[in-house]
């Protein structure tokens, strides 16, 4: 197995680019996934990103690759940050920003909030054009059992951003067995209400098993390996249910 991924100030250790991408803000992306992640998901379909690739970019460099695409970055496109936690990288993306400005780039950040609020994690923020943030669990308890992590920390990102009025969209993995049930739905909205969380979207995704042979191949042991994907249809229920949940709230 690598080691565990820890960051320098001036470079970060980079798992993968995808030029491209369509799903992790709007417009044409182009993704940088960092390598580190705090948490250690049951259902994380990206094991590889929690290790060193050996990869190490300076900002420099990493904008150099993003540039070649600006053409493609009309109509609202960008960068997306991504792992992995791209906020444990918040240095090297604060020196990404004074180079995309100067390009009129912009940047979204793909996170699970799972960070210290820092003054260089806030500046990452605010320099954002969106936040897409994961919502995991509804509760401390499950929160922990399921990613290891503590749930105020997401929390108090959400709450920062919704303060700023920061353009802000909500994510939720839905597993079987876990959190698939209408009840359950309807307590990621109630914890999103009561906390007064200000969001553009609420959306849910679902499980698949794509990234089990990574398991393997890490010779990690893979907590819901046996577990199915969340079949499409059981998505776009639960997906409803939230909404209305949601616009009930809203009153
Ligand atoms: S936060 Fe993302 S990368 Fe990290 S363990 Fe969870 S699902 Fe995997």
């Amino acid at each position: 197995m690598r080691e565990p991924s820890t960051t320098r100030c001036d470079m970060a250790d980079i798992h993968s680019f995808e030029s491209f991408a369509a799903l992790d803000g709007e417009g044409i992306r182009y993704a940088v996934f960092f390598t580190g992640c705090p948490l250690r998901c049951a259902y994380c379909h990206n094991p590889d990103t929690w290790f060193r690739s050996g990869n190490e970019m300076t900002a420099e460099e990493v904008f150099n690759k993003i540039r070649r695409f600006k053409p493609y970055f009309r109509n609202g496109g960008g960068v997306t940050f991504s792992g992995g936690e791209p906020l444990l990288n918040s240095v090297f993306i604060n020196e990404m920003f004074d180079l995309l400005k100067n390009e009129d780039i912009g940047y979204c950040i793909d996170t699970s909030g799972s960070v210290e609020l820092t003054d260089g994690v806030k500046r990452a923020v605010d320099n954002a054009d969106m936040i897409i943030l994961d919502i995991k669990f509804y509760d401390a308890g499950k929160y922990k059992l399921y990613t290891g992590g503590d749930i105020e920390k997401p929390l108090a990102l959400g709450r920062y951003c919704t303060e700023k009025g920061k353009r802000l969209v909500l994510r939720t993995v839905i597993a079987p067995g876990i959190n698939d049930t209408n009840e359950d739905v309807e307590k990621y909205a109630g914890y999103v209400s009561e906390n007064g969380l200000k969001f553009e979207k609420y959306e849910l995704l679902a499980f698949h098993t794509m990234g089990f042979f990574k398991y393997d191949n890490l010779k990690i042991r893979n907590p819901l390996a046996g577990t199915p994907a969340l079949e499409a249809e059981k998505l776009d229920e639960l997906q409803k249910h939230l909404n209305e949940t949601l616009k009930v709230k809203e009153g």
